[in-house]
């Protein structure tokens, strides 16, 4: 068998170099089912980060549909099938009644991509607000929304940038209403400078449960006051639900539903096909009439045969096994021992998440807040030791990241909280 260096030496050597992996010790994966996963020489893990098989490692109903479809036909997307409209009515099925249409595409890049271009050519303006610790995906238009977070190729002199939500460093220090109105602030100045700059403004583009910036705690109606200013200035509101979406918050299906927002364009991916490539933007008829009209768009592989069984076999396993409610249970059940965490460990600043996203920030004083960056990745890389993997982010990359496949137990929290414990323990107060 390989060793990890050298199939690292191979990856550079055929991928190019800096291709990321996780951890120290990067894992070699060969096997899954449900919540875990083994490595080459054997090893199981508790996968706690993976929202891609959102409904279990190889879900046999998932695999059995690919199969099935996969042997019966495969082809682009310019044929007549019912596959994809069957998809689309249920999909639509889980939205507010107006968000009615879908494209069918392969990735949440292509969805966002198709997102600003709806913006467009509802408004006829290019300008686009994110925030500051966003990213929405890889083409040359969409990463240009990105800053910190992997940082922006391309000019992007039509985007402006407001603070990431942190409801544990709230935006001129107060959390609530006031953190609340100081987004909204920090938008109208942003849509101001974008209409001064010439570029006008089209659109704001957000995860409506700001993951990738560290999941703040926000209470429903939170965005409001910002999104009032959004359509008093004309624009749209795109939820990118890439990772929120698909019951994972537990109280909701999708993450926009959650605060009580209602967006214009939804876009979606990852968890979407349990693996399988497939990701789409719903939206209005009346935007979707504006986009076909400014845009030719075709999309060879998105919503073919293979990807509306995949896609649709996801839904029936989310409905069938009941892992929205078991999302809701067993979330709530890991944020109280990560509570109780917090008891025995200072250095645990702060404990935060909805459903199957949650997750500690490390700091190395409570009173100062100071973020403990080092420190949360040892804890990482020290628990994929024990068999657990999970990971870190958030604006100073300090905020465990866990986020498991939708079927993870009692059982599994229980593991993984007993192993953070002893971890935690053994490692002992951060100095960084
Ligand atoms: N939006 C968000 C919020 C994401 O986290 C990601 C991927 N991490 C994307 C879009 C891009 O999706 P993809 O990698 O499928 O293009």
């Amino acid at each position: 068998m390989a060793s990890t260096a050298e199939i690292l030496a191979r990856r550079a050597r055929l991928l190019g170099p800096n291709v990321s992996t996780f951890y120290d010790e990067p894992v070699h994966l060969v096997r899954g089912e449900g919540v875990w996963v083994w490595d080459a020489e054997g090893r199981k893990y508790l996968d706690c980060y993976n929202n891609v098989p959102h409904v279990g490692h190889c879900h046999p109903h998932v695999v059995e549909a690919i199969c099935r479809q996969a042997s019966t036909l495969n082809t682009h997307t310019r044929y007549l099938h019912e596959g994809v409209l069957d998809y689309v009515e249920r999909l639509t099925g889980t939205f507010e009644d107006d968000l009615s249409t879908a494209i069918m595409v392969c990735t949440g890049s292509e969805a966002n991509d198709i997102a600003l271009r709806m913006a467009e050519a509802v408004t006829g303006k290019r300008g686009i607000i994110a925030t500051d610790h966003t990213y929405h995906g890889n083409t040359t238009a969409v990463s240009q929304l990105s800053r910190t977070n992997i940082p922006a190729t391309g000019d992007g002199s039509h985007v402006r940038h407001v603070p990431a939500p942190d409801s544990y460093r709230p935006l001129g220090g107060e959390g609530g209403e006031a953190h609340a109105q100081a987004f909204a602030a920090a938008v109208r100045a942003a849509i101001d400078d974008l209409e001064a700059s010439g570029h006008g403004f089209a659109g704001i583009i957000l995860c409506p449960a700001f993951l990738n910036e560290g999941f703040p705690m926000l209470e429903p109606g939170w965005l409001e006051p910002a999104l009032a200013e959004v359509r008093a200035a004309g624009g749209i509101f795109i939820a990118d639900e890439v990772q929120p979406g698909f019951g994972r918050n537990g109280e909701r299906f999708w993450g926009h539903q959650r605060i009580g927002a209602v967006p214009d364009v939804v876009t979606m991916g990852k968890p979407m096909g349990n693996g399988h490539p497939v990701a789409a933007v719903v939206t209005r008829p009346d935007i979707m009439a504006a986009f076909r009209k400014s845009f030719r768009y075709f999309n060879t592989f998105g919503g073919n045969p293979v990807s509306a069984a995949a896609a649709s076999a996801v839904l029936d396993v989310i409905e069938t096994e009941g892992l929205q409610a078991n999302a809701k249970m067993v979330g709530a059940y890991a944020k109280a021992g990560l509570e109780k965490l917090a008891e025995k460990y200072d250095w645990i600043g702060d404990v935060r998440g909805y459903g199957l996203f949650f997750g500690a920030e490390m700091v190395t004083d409570r009173t100062t807040k100071a973020p403990s960056t080092a420190y949360t990745a040892r804890v990482a890389n020290e628990m994929r030791r024990r068999g657990v993997l999970l990971n870190r982010l958030g604006i100073h990359y300090n905020t465990l990241k866990i986020r498991p496949p939708m079927p993870f137990s009692i059982a599994n929290a229980d593991h993984l909280l007993g192993l953070l414990d002893e971890v935690l323990g053994e490692l002992g107060a951060p100095d960084a």
